[in-house]
C-alpha cells in the first residue's frame, strides 16, 4: 500500500570529498525524474549542526533561510525540493541535530527512559529513524528522499550516517539505497580527471557499513568511460552505477543530464519496482531550452549586503531564472553590494540595469546604499521590486524623501529616531528569545482592486510567506497613503500593510513579504514576474 510504513522506499543522498557538490540538486532531480515516472515523491533535509533551525544563522554560514508554509526557517536545500517536485514541505522536512538532541533530553527530563542510560545508540539514532519515517509515512508518498547535509567524516554526521544505515538493514536491501555525491578534480598539469579522493571517501562510508548503490561524481566535464570504470572497480558497483554529473549551465539542467545516463531507470530496478511508464521530460525540456536558449538580454540588479555569498539571495536567482524561462530572456543578474553605492558617482553604476531587486536582510549595514538605489530607481523610473526589509526600506526612503520626514527610520535601526515610521510588529516586544518568533509563514494578504499589485496576481486574495519583526507603524499608514505611496496589500484586518506602490512609477512595487519562496518552474513568482515585463517594457523589447 502507497504510503505504508512497510512499503516505503527510501533513498539516501550522502556527500564525499567536499561540501558544496550539489547534493541537494542531485537529490531534487532524482526525484524529479521519479516524479515523472508517476511517483509520489518527498524530501527531508538533514543538517548535523547543533542550531535548532537555520533561523539564528547568518546567511554566509549557510545561504539563504528559506521559509515554509508553516513558518519554519530551513536549510536552502528545502527551497531546491519544493521547487524541483512542486511540491509544499513542512518544519518536520528539515532535521537538525538541535531538534533531535533537544527532543531526546525532554523526553529523558520526563521520566521516558526512566532507568536507562541515554545514549548515541540507540536514543539519538532511533529518534533520528522515528522522523524519518513519520514524514514519509505523513507525506503519504512512495519515496522518501533522505539528504544528509556536510561530508561523511564529519564527527557531527555521525549518530546520522548510524541511523540510515541501520534504516537501511530494518527496511530491507531492495527498500532503501544509498547515492553517494563525490568529487573528481582535474590536476591541471596533466588534465586527468582523478578519482582517488572518490575512492577514499567511499572507503570512510564503507568504514561505517553503508555501502553505495550509486556514484554521481561532480567534474568540470563528463567522465570518460574508462574513469567511470574505474570508480566502479574500486568502489565496488556497476559501472552504470557510476553517474557522470559535470557543471550545468542551469540547475534545471541536472535531471536532464542524470536521465542520459539512466539513473532513474537504475534505481527503479535496484529497489525491484517494475512497470512504471517512460517519464514525460518534454515541458521539462522546453522549460530548460528557454533559459538556456533566450536572445534577449536583460540586466537585473540585486542590492544587498551578503552578495559575496550568492546562495544568500538563491530563491531571487531562481525566481528570476523562472521569468527567464517564461518570458524567454536572458537575465543576467547585476550584483551590486549595497556599501559600494555611497562612494561617490558609483550609483551611476545602476544606470546599465533594467530594474532593480532590494531583497530583505537584518541590521543597518547596507541600510544606507539600499536606499540610494531606491531613490535612484524612484527617480529615474527604474522598475523596482523591493522585499521585506527592501519594502520598509521604499517606504523610509519615500517618507524622507518625498514626505520629508528626514528622521524617517525604522526601530531596527535607531530606536529613538523622531519618525520610526517600520515599528516592532505587536507581540515582538517582549520576547526574550530569538529563535523561531518572528512573523513567520504563510499569511493572507488582501489586495485592492485597480492597482498594480491586483493587476499583477489577478486576484483578490492571495497568501504569501512572511520572515519579519518590523512592520509599517500604523501610525503613518494615512499620511504616507495621501503623499503617493499606495498600500495596495493588506492583511485581513486591513492592520498590516503588506504590498507597497507608487503610482506614477512604470513598476515601483515592495512587499513586506518574500514571493520569491513561493516560486517555480513554470509558476514564476507573480511579482517578479511583473518586475521583469516592466524591465523588458522600459528596455523597449
Ligand atoms: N529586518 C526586518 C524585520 O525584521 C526585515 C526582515 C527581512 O527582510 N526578512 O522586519
Amino acid at each position: 500500500m502507497v504510503g505504508s510504513r512497510e512499503d516505503m522506499k527510501y533513498i539516501v543522498v550522502t556527500g564525499g570529498v567536499l561540501s558544496g557538490l550539489g547534493k541537494g540538486i542531485t537529490a531534487s532531480s532524482i526525484g524529479r525524474l521519479l516524479k515523472e515516472r508517476g511517483m509520489k515523491v518527498s524530501a527531508v533535509k538533514i543538517d548535523p549542526y547543533l542550531n535548532c533551525d537555520a533561523g539564528t544563522m547568518n546567511p554566509y554560514q549557510h545561504g539563504e533561510v528559506y521559509v515554509l508554509d508553516d513558518g519554519a526557517e530551513a536549510d536552502l536545500d528545502l527551497g531546491n525540493y519544493e521547487r524541483f517536485l512542486n511540491i509544499n514541505l513542512g518544519k518536520d522536512n528539515n532535521i537538525t541535530t538541535g531538534k533531535v538532541y533537544r527532543h531526546v533530553i525532554e523526553l529523558e527530563r520526563k521520566g521516558e527512559f526512566l532507568g536507562e542510560t541515554v545514549q548515541i545508540i540507540p536514543h539519538i539514532t532511533n529518534e533520528i529513524k522515528r522522523r524519518i519515517k513519520e514524514e514519509g509515512y505523513k507525506a503519504r508518498c512512495d519515496v522518501l528522499i533522505i539528504e544528509l547535509g556536510g561530508t561523511v567524516g564529519d564527527i557531527e554526521s555521525m549518530p546520522f550516517l548510524e541511523a540510515v544505515r541501520q534504516l537501511h538493514t530494518e527496511s530491507g536491501h531492495d527498500s532503501c539505497i544509498f547515492v553517494h555525491t563525490t568529487l573528481v578534480p582535474v590536476m591541471s598539469v596533466v588534465g586527468e580527471q582523478k578519482t582517488k579522493p572518490t575512492q577514499h571517501s567511499v572507503k570512510e562510508l564503507r568504514s561505517i557499513g553503508i555501502q553505495p548503490d550509486i556514484i554521481v561524481a561532480r567534474a568540470n566535464k563528463v567522465l570518460p568511460s574508462d574513469i567511470k570504470g574505474k570508480i566502479a572497480m574500486f568502489c565496488d558497483v556497476p559501472t552504470r552505477a557510476v553517474v557522470s554529473c559535470p557543471n550545468a549551465k542551469s540547475i534545471y539542467e541536472v535531471p536532464l543530464i542524470l536521465e542520459e545516463q539512466g539513473v532513474a531507470d537504475y534505481i527503479l530496478e535496484r529497489m525491484g519496482i517494475h512497470g512504471k511508464p517512460a517519464p514525460e521530460l518534454k515541458a521539462w525540456k522546453r522549460y530548460v531550452n528557454n533559459i538556456l536558449e533566450s536572445k534577449r538580454e536583460l540586466n537585473i540588479a540585486i542590492v544587498g549586503k551578503y552578495t559575496k555569498l550568492k546562495d544568500s539571495y538563491l530563491s531571487h536567482i531562481e525566481a528570476l531564472a523562472h521569468c527567464s524561462a517564461q518570458l524567454k530572456v536572458r537575465i543576467n543578474i547585476v550584483w551590486v553590494e549595497s556599501d559600494s553605492l555611497l562612494k561617490k558617482n558609483k550609483v551611476k553604476k545602476l544606470e546599465k540595469v533594467d530594474g532593480i531587486i532590494i531583497p530583505g536582510g537584518f541590521g543597518g549595514r547596507g541600510k544606507k546604499g539600499k536606499i540610494r538605489a531606491i531613490t535612484f530607481a524612484r527617480e529615474n523610473k527604474v522598475p523596482l521590486l523591493g522585499v521585506c526589509l527592501g519594502f520598509q526600506l521604499s517606504v523610509i526612503e519615500f517618507c524622507r524623501n518625498v514626505m520629508g520626514l528626514e528622521g524617517a527610520d525604522s526601530a531596527e535601526f535607531d530606536s529613538e529616531c523622531s519618525d520610526p515610521v517600520i515599528n516592532l510588529l505587536p507581540g515582538q516586544k517582549d520576547l526574550k528569545e530569538m529563535g523561531g518568533n518572528m512573523r513567520l509563514g504563510s499569511h493572507d494578504i488582501f489586495i485592492s482592486k485597480g492597482t498594480k499589485a491586483h493587476a499583477t496576481y489577478g486576484l483578490d486574495e492571495i497568501k504569501e510567506r512572511h520572515r519579519h519583526r518590523y512592520e509599517v507603524n500604523p501610525k503613518y499608514h494615512e499620511r504616507i497613503e495621501n503623499a503617493g505611496l499606495k498600500f495596495s496589500g493588506k492583511d485581513e484586518l486591513g492592520e498590516r500593510m503588506e504590498i507597497a506602490e507608487l503610482e506614477d512609477h512604470p513598476f515601483f512595487v515592495a512587499s513586506q513579504f518574500h514571493p520569491e519562496f513561493k516560486s517555480r518552474p513554470m509558476k514564476p513568482s507573480p511579482l517578479h514576474l511583473a518586475l521583469v515585463k516592466a524591465a523588458m517594457k522600459s528596455k523597449g523589447k
